[in-house]
C-alpha cells in the first residue's frame, strides 16, 4: 500500500493491573545519530514516508515520544541460572503497540534507552556493538523463517558508556509481537494476587491465542499453545545450530519468538557441548541442553497457571505434567522432521532417526562444520574436509543414498527440499565481530552492510556468497562470547 500511516499506536498494555509495569519516558540524550536502519521493517509496520530522516533519528532514541505513546517499562520476574529473582525491563522503555496496515500489533521498545524503577545497579544503558550485534542477529534469524523479535534501528546516543573500557551508547528499537515472558507470569505469580495473574492470562489468550477461549478451559489451551510454540522455535534452532546462551526464565517468550539476544552464537563445528558464554560456566545452555532447558523453562510456566488450570491442584498438576511431556513429544518430532527435510528426505521410516543420529556423530568425530557439512550433502561436493574421505562416511552415505531411494520423489525434489533447509550462510561468529569492529571503531558501516544482505536471503545458495560461508580460520577458535551489555 502507498497510504503510510505512520504511526498507529494503541497501548494495550497500560489495561493490566498496575502492578504489570511502571510509567517512565526515555531519557534525553546529546547527540543521537543514526546508524542503522531497516527500511523494509519500517514499511511492513506502515511506518515509512511520513518520517525524514532527523524525525527518525529522534524517534528511536527517545528524545521525541510520538503523541499517542504511553512509555513504559514491564515489570518481570525470572529464574536466571536456575535462581528466581525480581527483574523487569532495567533499560528497555515501551512506547506502545504500532498496528500495522494489516491490522497486527507489534511491540515498539527501545532498549537502552535510560534508567527504569527495574535497574537495579545497571546504568539502564546499552552499547553500541551488542545493540548492532543483536541487530545483526535478529535479522539473520528472521531471514532463516525462525521466530523472532526484529530490529527497526540503531542510534548512538554521543555519550560515553562505562563498561570494562569506554564505549559507545547506543539504543536498539525492537519491534516484538509482544513482550510477554515466561517471567511475567512468575511474576503475577509471586507478586500478585490470582485476580492479577487471570488478567494477565486473558490479555495474553486475546493478543496472541485467541481460539483458545473455544475450548472448556482456555488457560490450558493456553498452556498447550505455549508449549507447542516452544516446540516448535527450539526444533528451528537446533536445526540452524544456534545457541541462545541465556536460556533464563525471563528471556523465553510466550508468543513463542526468540528473544533476548545476549552471548548467542552459530556453532561452527558440531559438537553437542558447544556453549559460547563466557558466563555459562557449567555449560547449562549448552546446544545439546537447549531443549531441556526448553522444557524445564516451561515447567515454570505451567507452574504458575496452576490456579487456573483446575480448582483441584492435584488435577491441576496432572495437566500442568501432560502439558510438559506433550513437549517432549511435539519437539522430538519437530526435530526428526527438520532434520529429514534437510537430508531430503519427505516420507517416514523408523530408522531415520538412527540415521540422523549417525550422521552427527561422525561429524562430530571429524570436527565437521555443521552448515557447510550439509550444504555439500546438498551440493554433492563431498570433498576437501577430512570427514568426507572417511569410511565412516562413505557407509552412511551409502545408506542415505539407498534411503532415499525408498520414497517417491524426484532426484530434483530432493535436492529443492534440501536447498529449502539448509541455510548457505549463518551469522558466523568470526563475521559478526569484523562487522562490529569496522562499524565500534572505525564508523565503518559497510562491512555491516555487506553482511546483512548475504544474511537476508540465506537460501539463495548464491555463488556470490562463497566468501561468506567460509568457517573460522582456526586462530578464531574456540570462540567466546561475553556478555557485553
Ligand atoms: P538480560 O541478561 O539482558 O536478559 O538482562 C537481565 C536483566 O538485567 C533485565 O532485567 C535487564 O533489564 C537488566 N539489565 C541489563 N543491563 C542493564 C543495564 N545496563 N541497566 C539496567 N538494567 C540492565
Ligand atoms: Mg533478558
Ligand atoms: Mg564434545
Amino acid at each position: 500500500s502507498t497510504t503510510n500511516r505512520g504511526w498507529n499506536l494503541e497501548n494495550s498494555y497500560v489495561k493490566l493491573p498496575n502492578l504489570f509495569y511502571t510509567k517512565v519516558k526515555p531519557t534525553i540524550v546529546r547527540a543521537p545519530k543514526l546508524v542503522i536502519f531497516n527500511a523494509k521493517l519500517a514499511h511492513f509496520l506502515g511506518l515509512d514516508k511520513k518520517f525524514t530522516k532527523e524525525d527518525y533519528v529522534d524517534l528511536f532514541v527517545g528524545n521525541k515520544i510520538p503523541k499517542e505513546a504511553l512509555p513504559l517499562a514491564q515489570a518481570y520476574a525470572g529464574h536466571q541460572f536456575g535462581h528466581f529473582t525480581m527483574l523487569g525491563d532495567g533499560r528497555a522503555i515501551l512506547l506502545g503497540e504500532q498496528l500495522t496496515l494489516a491490522g497486527k500489533r507489534y511491540d515498539i521498545q527501545l532498549k537502552g534507552a535510560g534508567k527504569t524503577p527495574y535497574s537495579r545497579g545497571g546504568d539502564g544503558r546499552a552499547t553500541l556493538g551488542p545493540m548492532l550485534r543483536e541487530y545483526i542477529i535478529s535479522e539473520a534469524m528472521y531471514a532463516l523463517g525462525i521466530e523472532t523479535t526484529r530490529s527497526l534501528a540503531v542510534v548512538t546516543t554521543g555519550e560515553t558508556i562505562i563498561r570494562e573500557k569506554p564505549l559507545p551508547g547506543a539504543i536498539l528499537t525492537r519491534v516484538a509481537a509482544s513482550h510477554l515472558r515466561v517471567g511475567t507470569f512468575q511474576y503475577a505469580a509471586n507478586w500478585g494476587n490470582n485476580s492479577d495473574l487471570r488478567a494477565l492470562a486473558d490479555y495474553t489468550i486475546a493478543r496472541h491465542f485467541p481460539d483458545v477461549t473455544q475450548g472448556s478451559n482456555p488457560y490450558i489451551g493456553l498452556l498447550e499453545e505455549v508449549v507447542k510454540r516452544q516446540a516448535l522455535l527450539i526444533a528451528k534452532w537446533q536445526g540452524v545450530g544456534f545457541i541462545h546462551g541465556v536460556m533464563n526464565t525471563d528471556n523465553v517468550s510466550i508468543c513463542g519468538e526468540t528473544i533476548d539476544y545476549g552471548p548467542c552464537a552459530f556453532m561452527d563445528e558440531y559438537d553437542p557441548d558447544t556453549v559460547f558464554s563466557s558466563i555459562d560456566r557449567q555449560g547449562r545452555y549448552a546446544y545439546e541442553n537447549q531443549p531441556t532447558i526448553a522444557a524445564w523453562n516451561l515447567a515454570r510456566f505451567a507452574e504458575t497457571l496452576l490456579p487456573l488450570l483446575h480448582d483441584d491442584k492435584e488435577q491441576a498438576i496432572k495437566i500442568a505434567e501432560d502439558a510438559i511431556s506433550d513437549f517432549t513429544k511435539l519437539y522430538h518430532c519437530n526435530r526428526i522432521n527438520k532434520m529429514r527435510a534437510k537430508l531430503g528426505i519427505f516420507n517416514q521410516e523408523p530408522d531415520d532417526e538412527s540415521l540422523i543420529e549417525s550422521l552427527l556423530s561422525i561429524m562430530h568425530s571429524y570436527g565437521a562444520d555443521y552448515t557447510n557439512t550439509f550444504r555439500a550433502l546438498t551440493f554433492d561436493r563431498l570433498e576437501g574436509v577430512e570427514i568426507f574421505d572417511s569410511k565412516e562416511f562413505a557407509s552412511w552415505h551409502q545408506l542415505w543414498l539407498n534411503r532415499l531411494q525408498r520414497q517417491n520423489t524426484s532426484h530434483s525434489e530432493v535436492k529443492q527440499l534440501m536447498k529449502d533447509s539448509n541455510p548457505g550462510v549463518i551469522p558466523r561468529n568470526h563475521q559478526v565481530e569484523e562487522a562490529l569492529e569496522a562499524a565500534v571503531e572505525q564508523e565503518d558501516y559497510s562491512v555491516m552492510d555487506r553482511l546483512l544482505k548475504v544474511l537476508a536471503t540465506p537460501y539463495a545458495h548464491s555463488s556470490q556468497h562463497e566468501e561468506y560461508t567460509k568457517p573460522p580460520p582456526p586462530s578464531k577458535m574456540p570462540y567466546r562470547t561475553f556478555c557485553g551489555t
